[in-house]
């Protein structure tokens, strides 16, 4: 159980270990939980130096360590540095309006021997057993080896989320894989993703959880070996049917312009805002074209009331 309070984390009441760090934004109004991992050892000190050395200039709200233990590192009304160039639900730059949490994790694995395997350090699952290393592939991470969440971090989440969602009326949990495709692979595809979409829907504003493998189908391959191709403007979105995905300042001068294009294209963009990361793709089509139905209709409308006004006046 944990609760927040004033931007604040409890833990049955005790307050966070928090250890604060230089590189945070402006004030944050929560609206997305990223997760993330670490692509560090196993130990959490590290992590935590880094997110909190103003040189670094990343941050997060929170490290899991492999014990479970949970550190604030920003407050969750204010903005942290985490998320980089990414975009979701056609909205880009996800520092702006979500909370980031940091699982320690050392990412993708290579294997040097068996049950002995490479990283960030070596983890030797024949000495360690409590270290559990799968292989694992999907779309968005390619095939891999990857070191399995502990329970305790799994758990950690879990009632971080859960905490958050009752706090913020959060909208949708995704990971960094999903708002930064073909850029980054964490979280790893062994995190219970899915399990934890599923077990807190009755407090996200999106409530219909999305199967892993609708994500893993959804989202582009990874860039291979290429980190720099993933520059912002080169994002795609995630969500099938997302065509208009231009900064929301763009959005805003569409607006501002008027004009029926404009409006139409803003939206589409707010239904597939709206739908996005639910695997509503059918539903987008259909509001797609009952709205273009509806724009249609009201032109015929108004040139028949502009035909009979127009005639009125002749006669009188
Ligand atoms: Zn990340």
């Amino acid at each position: 159980m944990i609760a927040i309070q004033n931007g604040r984390g409890y833990r049955s009441g005790v307050p966070l270990p928090f250890k604060a760090s230089p590189n945070i934004g402006g004030k944050l109004v929560p609206e997305y939980i990223v997760l993330h991992d670490t692509a560090s050892g196993l130990n959490d000190s590290g992590p935590i130096s880094w997110l909190t050395d103003p040189i670094s200039k990343v941050s997060a709200h929170v490290v899991i360590g492999r014990d479970g233990k949970i550190t604030q590192l920003v407050p969750f009304n204010v903005k942290a540095w985490h998320a980089g160039q990414s975009i979701w639900a056609g909205r880009p730059l996800l520092n702006g309006f979500s909370i980031g949490i940091e699982i320690v994790n050392p990412g993708k694995l290579q294997v040097v021997s068996p049950g002995v395997y490479k990283g960030v350090g070596t983890y030797d699952t024949n000495k360690d057993p409590s270290l559990v290393v799968k292989r694992a592939k999907t779309a968005a991470h390619g095939d891999g080896f990857w070191l399995a969440y502990t329970d305790a971090q799994v758990a950690a989440v879990h009632d971080l989320c859960e905490g958050l969602c009752k706090s913020y009326g959060i909208k949708e949990i995704v990971t960094h894989w999903l708002i930064s495709p073909g850029r980054k692979v964490d979280t790893n595809p062994l995190f219970p993703l899915e399990q934890l979409r599923r077990d807190l829907s009755p407090l996200l504003r999106f409530t219909k959880p999305v199967t892993f493998a609708e994500i893993a189908d959804d989202a582009p391959a990874p860039a291979e070996g290429d980190e720099s191709a993933g520059g912002g403007d080169e994002l795609a979105p995630v969500t099938p049917g997302t065509d208009y995905a231009a900064p929301i300042g763009t959005r805003d001068t569409d607006e501002s312009a008027g004009g029926v294009p404009a409006l139409w294209r803003l939206a589409k963009s707010r239904i597939t805002q709206a739908t996005a990361g639910m695997g509503l793709t059918s539903v987008v089509g259909l509001l797609s074209d009952w709205r273009s139905l509806a724009v249609i209709c009201a032109f015929i409308v108004i040139a028949c009331c502009g035909y009979i006004i127009y005639r009125r006046s002749l006669v009188q």
